[in-house]
């Protein structure tokens, strides 16, 4: 469903990433798993035990550039307050400051996808970037 070459650009964005965070930070934090299956409206969720981003096959393939630019650093910046924080509030103040001044990302929850391929009536058609689940 998603071609080793696209897996190779997202974990390559994802070590681009983790290396600002790395010198932001001044420390190495552990890189995460990728995995790719299908999770509803979801487009991407933040495992925080299992330090593992999964992302949605389908929505990748119709929206890429949001992958890049947004959902990878929304899910990465909740592995990173899990890391330093622990258990705080998903988008509280911690999060927001990890999207803006780590990864100059608007701290957005909520983004605009083409979610034709998941065939949802467009009343349902809002897609939450990332749920944090354990
Ligand atoms: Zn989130």
């Amino acid at each position: 469903m998603i071609s080793a070459s696209d897996k190779q650009l997202l974990n390559d964005r994802l070590e681009a990433l983790y290396l600002g965070a790395d010198r932001f930070f001044k420390r190495k934090f552990e890189r995460p798993t990728l995995t790719f299956r299908r999770s509803g409206r979801h487009a991407g969720t933040a495992f925080l035990q299992q330090n593992r981003i999964n992302l949605h096959p389908v929505l990748f393939a119709h929206n890429r550039e949001a992958y890049f630019s947004d959902v990878l650093p929304h899910e990465i910046s909740h592995l990173l307050v899990y890391q330093l924080y622990g258990r705080v509030k998903p988008h509280g103040k911690e999060w927001q400051a990890m999207m803006r001044e780590v990864f100059n990302c608007a701290p957005e929850t909520r983004h605009e996808f083409d979610l034709s391929p998941l065939n949802i009536p467009p009343a349902y058609a809002i897609v939450v970037i990332a749920e944090t689940l354990t």
